[in-house]
């Protein structure tokens, strides 16, 4: 059988609380009770947004609660390149364009469309770039303009046919590549977006089993999408509902007293905070939608 891989991969944009803590006992727990392997990976490539002292900060609440890992912690900005290459091999294949869009034109043109085609985070983007001709891509480009490249969908789709990822609690999902639109396989900033490099990893690091809140279902469509692309076996994957307080709200990173540090401040023990959230988990879980 296979030896089972886990991960965590927090983005270093706040500190750890009771949610994602859940979440990284959840991979440790399944990669601990099969002998397995548990892997942390710091998905740090929204470089405006992600700050070194929280990385610190999570690696060490990791650590206080007994959640030790496998091997070198994985920072995703130190391998730019890697996920540059992947980026040219879509490029090449011809399922990339650039958009030239600001956020306002977007709002702007879903706005000004009757039928904008909606996603499960809102509006999608409505392809407005997808249409320039190569000639005005050039020019934009030599004038210097700001840009991010987006996957065409229906290219990918095409080329991709069917495809399908297991949920341990959902089942069988069929892929549903339009979901997320045209979304940005490389931001303005970095070669690489959250989606292109977490796919490019999960693979390169030989991940079996995802776990990660339910609320990334609808990216996984996406990762099983580039998956299909770029012939990666599909891991397995066990989305887990997000731990709400009493009153239903889920936790986020905004709630300071729902942080690990508050709660280690406050004089609990890793124990103590491990099985708050396992109660949490328990009690008071959000439904898994269907
Ligand atoms: N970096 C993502 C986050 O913090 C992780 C999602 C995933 O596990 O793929 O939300």
């Amino acid at each position: 059988m296979m030896s089972v891989v886990t991960r965590f991969a927090p983005s270093p944009t706040g500190e750890l609380h009771l949610g994602s803590a859940y979440s990284a006992w959840t991979g440790w727990h399944r990669a601990r009770e099969a002998g397995g392997t548990f892997l942390v990976r710091i998905e740090d490539t929204d470089i405006r947004r992600c700050k070194r002292e929280y990385e610190t900060s999570i690696l060490a609440d990791l650590k206080w609660l007994g959640l030790d890992w496998d091997g070198e912690v994985r920072r995703q900005s130190e391998h730019f390149a890697t996920y540059g290459k992947v980026l040219d091999q879509l490029d090449q294949r011809g399922l990339v364009y650039p958009c030239f869009c600001s956020r306002a034109e977007i709002e702007r043109e879903i706005a000004a469309s009757a039928n904008a085609p909606h996603g499960p985070d809102g509006p999608l983007y409505p392809g407005t770039c997808r249409h320039l001709s190569v000639q005005e891509r050039r020019d934009r480009i030599a004038a210097g303009q700001e840009l991010c490249l987006r996957l065409d969908c229906e290219g990918a789709a095409r080329e991709a046919g069917p495809y399908h990822f297991f949920d341990e609690s959902l089942g069988r999902i069929e892929g549903q590549p339009r979901l997320m639109g045209d979304f940005v396989i490389a931001r303005k900033d970095t070669p690489t977006s959250y989606h292109l490099s977490v796919t490019v990893d999960d693979h390169l690091q030989g991940v079996t089993l995802v776990t990660r809140g339910i609320d990334v279902l609808p990216s996984t469509h996406v990762h099983g999408l580039l998956q299909k692309l770029l012939g990666y076996a599909a891991p397995q994957y066990a989305h887990h509902r997000l731990l709400t307080d009493a009153t239903g709200r889920r936790f986020a990173k905004r709630d300071r007293d729902m942080t690990i540090r508050a709660m280690r401040e406050s004089g609990m023990s890793a124990v103590e905070v491990i099985d708050k959230a396992l109660d949490a988990a328990e009690k008071r879980q959000a439904p898994l939608p269907r």
